[in-house]
């Protein structure tokens, strides 16, 4: 790493010399911005968040970008724009985070979990098909593009358009990540292939606000209601257009909205966050690779799927129980042990309690994701990871099951 990049990418080294599993890149420009943000006495949503708007626009390629305050706001503004049928269904991925589904909630309709695919983390287009031939009453899609992995996003584009029901990508780890272009093509970003893609900004993803979202759409019909409800259902137009006018103090209120809008604070250092992400990128493919290298000599080990099109928010490997005396859970244990920080990704929702019990299911309903729960640990990876904890890592994860093979 040269002396530029790691100045911005920050330092890592905790004293007590513990790696992380997670640790945001947060470094003077980022400082500089807020305090600049502060002094202006402009602090809730203004000027600089729609400065962030337009060049997450820029860098995305999107015809709108609307900041909110979380990324499970911006589901659920995107999900609500489109009015779909009271308790119908949406075809989600169970091996994610619970804000896809949990929105469904929040709109009286109903989770559709449809499982993952065999080789990768992300939901199979073969059984999306299958699930919509059999539950007559689906009324969207939302894929995850899971560890920053494109979904197969051609075919569920294909069977989202026979059907003419809406997609929306959780793109909360997909950022930034494009399909492999072929030739002069523009290449095209995860978010941008659906009807609305949702960015996540929180402490833990690829890039930060600490709190924050985006949702970035080309549909002229429905940015207006996600920015009259993201701000209370106050008529947008009416409040732009009072500002400049005599009565500044009028607005008017079309609909029960909610208070999703991010803060201009937030907004500066999610401005300085994109300036650098393509350094942040390169960094987490180059560990990516570095641990893919070091790892594929062994059989206890399964590497994540190797992809072009993937940014690396997570490093998802899996070990082989059949290879190995002690389980994934004293895996991570052995890990713990010598200070290296670690996670689970994903505890199924369909084995969380509430959707369990509220649509009766059972851990063999989704094999493919249950497997995946059972083996997988996810490794740290982010761009203050130098290349000597790296090693570590890489050293440390070989020992242990090298150790423990049967
Ligand atoms: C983090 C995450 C979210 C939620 O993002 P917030 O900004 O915290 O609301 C949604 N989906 C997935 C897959 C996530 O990992």
């Amino acid at each position: 790493m040269n002396q530029n990049t790691k100045a911005k990418v920050g330092n890592t080294s905790p004293s007590n010399n513990f790696i992380p599993f997670a640790l945001p890149s947060i470094g003077k420009e980022e400082e500089e911005a807020v305090v600049k943000v502060i002094r202006s006495n402009w602090l809730t949503t203004g000027k600089v968040t729609e400065n962030f708007e337009k060049e997450f626009c820029k860098k995305i390629g999107s015809k709108y970008a609307i900041a909110v305050n979380s990324a499970t706001a911006g589901l659920h503004l995107a999900l609500d724009s489109f009015n779909l049928k009271k308790e119908s269904y949406v075809i989600t991925s169970p091996y994610t985070f619970t804000s896809a589904a949990e929105v469904t909630r929040y709109l009286n309709l109903h989770p559709l979990f449809v499982d993952i695919t065999e080789e990768d983390y992300n939901i199979d287009p073969i059984l999306i098909e299958k699930a919509i031939r059999s539950n007559k009453n689906v009324s969207a899609i939302m894929p995850v593009h899971i560890a920053g992995h494109l979904c197969k996003m051609k075919e569920i584009m294909d069977i989202a358009n026979k059907k003419n029901i809406p997609v929306f990508e959780d793109a909360a780890h997909a950022f930034p990540v494009c399909e492999a272009s072929s030739g002069k093509e523009k290449k095209k970003f995860a978010g941008t292939f659906g009807d609305a893609g949702i960015f996540s900004f929180y402490a833990t993803k690829t890039i930060t606000t600490g709190e924050g979202g985006m949702i970035v759409t080309d549909n002229d019909k429905i940015v207006q209601h996600m920015k009259m409800m993201r701000l209370h259902g106050i008529d947008c137009d009416v409040w732009d257009r009072q500002k400049t006018k005599k009565n500044k103090w009028y607005y008017e209120v079309k609909a029960p909205g909610y208070k999703y809008n991010l803060t201009d604070i937030a907004s500066a250092i999610g401005i300085e966050q994109l300036k650098k992400v393509d350094i942040f990128t390169k960094r987490r493919i180059k560990i990516a690779k570095l641990y893919n290298k070091a790892f594929k000599e062994y059989d206890f080990l399964t590497l994540p799927p190797a992809s072009e099109s993937h940014c690396w928010h997570l490093y998802i490997i899996r070990i082989n129980n059949a290879k190995l005396k002690i389980n994934r859970d004293e895996f991570i244990q052995k890990l713990l042990d010598k200070g290296i920080g670690v996670s689970v990704h994903f505890i199924p929702l369909h084995i969380m309690p509430y959707y369990k019990s509220c649509y009766g299911l059972k851990p063999e309903d989704f094999p493919r994701s249950m497997e995946k729960y059972l083996t997988s640990i996810s490794l740290p990876i982010y761009p203050a990871l130098d290349d000597e904890k790296v090693k570590y890592i890489i050293n440390s994860v070989v020992e242990i099951g090298s150790r423990s093979y049967r």
